[in-house]
């Protein structure tokens, strides 16, 4: 049995339809590969994968192995998507890649080796273009072309690479990644392309290539880190009212009296905590909604936490918004220091889950 005071996590799968095809409208020509790594950015890889699917999207990316088996295996035989493995190959794992039809993205010299002993596979070839995380440099790609046998056996489908500073349309550095990206993707003059995540697909056309990998802006998080109108909210996470109190001036209000009080002040206790994803670090901050209005965050605990609702009507069992559509995903991560992504990995499994629209 579920708990009365359970919190609700609502993905909506319409408005993942809507910023699909938001996405799809920047792309241009540009094939839309979602990216479903961390099972879906947390709101679940097969729902997720199957209704993009019938959206028509062909290609995915996950990050682990055993993210591509699970998604394969939600895919099933009717739906012959290709799902790029971003982890690439490690020594002994061909066998799975192959009894899945998955396709390794191969960053370095040993995964290109343990790609080639294992026989004729089709994979993708990552370039580090100046993130400085992953991938082969400019010069080895170089290498391996000249010589004659270094790429034998394997189909190069995709050559592709990952901007660190997209969100950030002013900064040099996407310039600098985009040239040496260029130069690189010379040496593959019939392989298709891929350079952009979500914040790169709004950079404009020399950023498209032929696919655009996004993750975020798919779930509603704006490509410059700020809430973008254009995008709706997948995720809604609410929670019921467990009790409202009366703080007056001179107390203070949670652990190590973290907040003080100096004006009488109306509260809630939420029946959500960083337990369910609200990060701790949004108290002060952050913002919830309840009863048409922002309300600030107090307070966050593992359980509860506590907003301010001055004289708003309420009662025990009203839920509050504590992300979502008047709760914006960049918002609450501005106020916890952190990203949208992270939000969205750490939304509670504790919560009770709900499905809006066709998956
Ligand atoms: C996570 C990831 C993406 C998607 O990034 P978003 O910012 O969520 O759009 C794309 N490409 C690679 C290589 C990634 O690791």
């Amino acid at each position: 049995m579920g708990d009365p005071a359970a919190a609700r996590l609502t993905i909506d799968l319409d408005a993942l339809a809507h910023n699909h095809a938001v996405l799809r409208a920047e792309a241009k020509g540009a094939d839309v590969a979602p990216v479903l790594k961390s099972d879906g950015y947390g709101l679940g890889a097969a729902p997720v994968g199957l209704r993009l699917w019938a959206e028509g999207a062909r290609s995915f990316f996950v990050a682990r192995l055993s993210e591509g088996e699970a998604l394969r295996a939600a895919f099933g035989p009717d739906r012959p998507a290709t799902i790029y493995v971003l982890d690439g190959l490690t020594e002994g794992a061909a066998p799975r890649f192959a009894a899945a039809n998955l396709t390794p993205v191969l960053s370095s010299l040993p995964q290109i080796g343990a790609a080639q002993a294992a026989g004729p596979m089709s994979v993708a070839l990552n370039i580090d273009t100046g993130m400085g995380r992953q991938g082969l440099a400019p010069d080895e790609a170089r290498a391996l072309v000249q010589s004659t046998d270094r790429l034998r056996g394997l189909n190069v489908g995709l050559v592709m690479s990952h901007l660190g500073s997209g969100a950030e349309p002013e900064n040099p550095r996407n310039t600098r990644q985009l040239t040496t990206f260029l130069e690189t993707k010379a040496l593959f003059p019939k392989t298709r392309a891929s350079l952009s995540a979500s914040a790169g697909t709004f950079l404009g056309p020399d950023y498209r290539f032929d696919l655009v990998r996004p993750g975020i802006s798919l779930f509603g998080g704006g490509p410059r880190e700020t809430p973008d109108p254009r995008l709706k909210a997948v995720a809604t996470l609410s929670a019921p009212i467990l009790d409202i109190r009366t703080l007056r001036p001179g107390d203070a209000l949670g652990y190590g009296e973290s907040v003080r009080i100096d004006a009488t002040t109306r509260v809630a206790v939420v029946a959500a905590g960083y337990t369910d994803g609200v990060i701790r670090a949004a108290k002060g901050a952050g913002r919830a909604w309840f009863a048409g209005a922002v309300r600030r965050l107090l307070i966050v605990n593992m359980d509860m936490l506590v907003i301010e609702i001055d004289d708003a009507d309420a009662a025990p069992g009203d839920h509050v918004e504590l992300l979502g559509e008047n709760a914006p995903l960049d918002d609450l991560a501005a106020a916890a220091g952190t990203v949208a992504h992270e939000i969205l990995v750490r939304l509670s499994r504790r919560a009770e889950r709900i499905y809006l629209g066709e998956a």
